[in-house]
C-alpha cells in the first residue's frame, strides 16, 4: 500500500495550475482530498473527474485570507474524513511590478494571499496535528524564495517568508511527530502569470515558453508525501531543466 493510500490532504488554490494536478496526483494514488479555492465551478468539476476516476474528494470555498474560512476548512476535513494527513498551502499569486509603480493593491493581495494564507492555514491545522500526534504541512515557496528579481521585490519578499514560516514551524514540531516541507518550483505552466501587469507580461511569457507542466510538482509533492513518517523532506527546488 502507497504511503499516500488513505490520507486526507486538505489542498489550497486546488482550482487550477499546480493545486489542481496535485489534487489528481493524489487522488491517483489514494489520497482523500478537501480541495479548497474560491471558484466553485472548477472545485466542482475537478472534484466529480477525481470521483469518475475512483477516487474520493470533497471541496470547500475557501478565501485564504481569511482566518474563519481556514478553520471552516480545517473542521470540514475532520467532520468528513475524522483526522488531517497533510496540509498543502499553495494557493498564490505573482501580479509583478516595479515597486515605483505604487501597486499597493496589488502588494496588499500578495501579502495576504501567500504569507497570511499559509499563516492562517498552518493556525487552522497545527492543533489537531499536536493532538493526532502526526501531520505534515507542505507550502508553495518558489525559486523567487531564494533569488530576488527585477519587478519581483514584493513576490519574492512573500516567498521568502514562506521559507523561513516553514523553517520555524519545521524546528517547532519536529518533536511532535509533524513534518515540514517546502517546495520551491521555478517557472511552471499554469494561470499564475496572468495577473502580471501587462508591461512585463509579453516579457514573462517569452521567459515561460520553457516552463514546465504543473505535474512535475505534483510528483515532487506526492514524493515528500510517501516518505516513511521519520523522514521528512524539507525542501525541494524544481526547475525547467533549462531554467538558468
Ligand atoms: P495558478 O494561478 O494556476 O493557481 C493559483 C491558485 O491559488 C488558484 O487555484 C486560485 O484559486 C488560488 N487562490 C488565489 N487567491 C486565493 C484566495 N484568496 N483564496 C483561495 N485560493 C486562492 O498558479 P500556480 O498553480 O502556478 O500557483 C500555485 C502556487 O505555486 C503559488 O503559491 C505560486 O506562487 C507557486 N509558484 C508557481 C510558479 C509557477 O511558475 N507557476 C513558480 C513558483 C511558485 P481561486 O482563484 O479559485 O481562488
Amino acid at each position: 500500500m502507497s504511503n499516500i493510500q488513505c490520507k486526507v490532504v486538505i489542498i489550497t488554490g486546488a482550482s487550477s495550475g499546480i493545486g489542481e494536478a496535485t489534487a489528481k496526483e493524489l487522488a491517483s494514488k489514494g489520497a482523500k482530498l478537501v480541495l479548497a479555492a474560491r471558484r466553485e465551478d472548477r472545485l466542482k468539476k475537478l472534484q466529480e473527474e477525481i470521483q469518475n476516476n475512483g477516487g474520493v474528494a470533497i471541496y470547500k470555498v475557501t478565501d485564504v485570507t481569511s482566518h474563519e474560512q481556514m478553520e471552516e476548512l480545517a473542521e470540514v476535513a475532520l467532520k468528513e474524513f475524522g483526522k488531517i494527513d497533510v496540509l498543502v498551502n499553495n494557493a498564490g499569486l505573482m501580479p509583478n511590478s516595479f515597486l515605483y509603480m505604487k501597486k499597493i493593491d496589488d502588494w496588499n493581495r500578495m501579502i495576504d494571499v501567500n504569507i497570511k494564507g499559509v499563516l492562517y492555514g498552518i493556525a487552522a491545522v497545527l492543533p489537531f496535528m499536536r493532538e493526532q500526534k502526526s501531520g505534515h504541512i507542505i507550502n508553495l515557496s518558489s525559486v523567487a524564495g531564494h533569488f530576488v528579481g527585477a519587478a519581483s521585490a514584493v513576490y519574492a519578499g512573500t516567498k521568502f517568508a514562506v521559507r523561513a514560516i516553514s523553517e520555524g514551524l519545521r524546528k517547532e514540531e519536529a518533536a511532535n511527530n509533524i513534518r515540514s516541507t517546502i517546495i520551491s518550483p521555478g517557472m511552471v505552466k499554469s494561470e499564475l502569470t496572468e495577473s502580471i501587469d501587462p508591461n512585463f507580461k509579453p516579457m514573462i511569457d517569452k521567459m515561460y515558453e520553457d516552463a514546465i507542466e504543473a505535474d512535475s510538482i505534483a510528483r515532487a509533492i506526492a514524493f515528500a508525501i510517501e516518505q516513511p513518517s521519520d523522514v521528512a523532506i524539507n525542501e525541494m527546488i524544481i526547475r525547467p531543466t533549462s531554467q538558468e
